[in-house]
């Protein structure tokens, strides 16, 4: 940890995180019509796509802002595995309604560890180890995210009070030492299935994620090992 933190999560002293904008052009989706930017992490050539509503937040307040990682398998093939295909559809909606920003961060797929190592991980998973087990199993890290880059795009965009699209403290944290206020935490649960819920109970177990499960985890109790289960957010 490099970064400087300071009190009441100011950014005196801190360096920027070298990100370099490119220009903004129209993406009409399913979601809504929304303007776009590609912006490029300067230090690691990481690619990363801001979906911004084209206009200012209603009733004048903090724009709403998802931190939304990389998960080809849950985002394009619409894995049930995770919940980051519903969260994303999720957030575009929200923003579409309320006005923010999504900023779509590429190369964190599986927490950062990348596609084939998440593979790894969800054979071990299958096998019975949860989440962060089976991370700890690989040798690596149960999230290797960095939030720089995302802060210093945010910086950049003038969206330096947020309303957080979000049920990780770890990112609210992560985002007011890179020097961006989170005013408010607002929660993106999606109903959880049967095969996320061990999941989705690990995260808010052992990740502390704001989640209220409405399921009980009794549920998927005595079907053997390796209920699915993976990485992310
Ligand atoms: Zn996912």
């Amino acid at each position: 940890m490099t970064t400087t933190e300071t009190r009441d999560g100011m950014t005196l002293g801190r360096k920027p995180h070298p990100v370099s904008g490119g220009p903004i052009v129209q993406l009409p989706t399913a979601f809504g019509d929304f303007v776009a930017q590609a912006w490029t992490d300067l230090a690691t050539g990481a690619e990363h796509l801001a979906v911004s509503s084209p206009l200012p937040p209603v009733d004048g307040q903090a724009p709403l802002v998802r931190l939304h990682s990389e998960c080809l398998t849950g985002d394009v093939f619409g894995s049930y595995r995770c919940d980051c295909g519903e969260q994303l559809a999720y957030a575009l909606e929200m923003i579409n309604e309320f006005g923010g920003t999504l900023l779509y961060l590429r190369g964190q797929e599986g927490r950062g560890i990348g596609l084939a190592n998440k593979m790894k991980a969800y054979a071990l998973q299958e096998a019975g180890f949860d989440t962060v087990e089976a991370n700890e199993q690989l040798g690596l890290p149960v999230d290797a995210r960095c939030y720089k880059a995302a802060a210093q795009i945010l910086a950049e965009l003038g969206l330096n009070e947020i309303r957080l699209l979000s049920n990780n403290p770890d990112k609210q944290d992560r985002l007011a030492q890179a020097g961006v206020k989170v005013v408010e935490m607002v929660p993106t649960e999606v109903p959880s299935r049967e095969q996320n819920l061990r999941y989705l109970q690990t995260k808010k177990d052992r990740m502390d994620h704001l989640l209220v499960l409405d399921v009980e985890p009794a549920a998927s109790a005595g079907q053997g090992r390796g209920r699915f289960e993976h990485e992310q957010d």
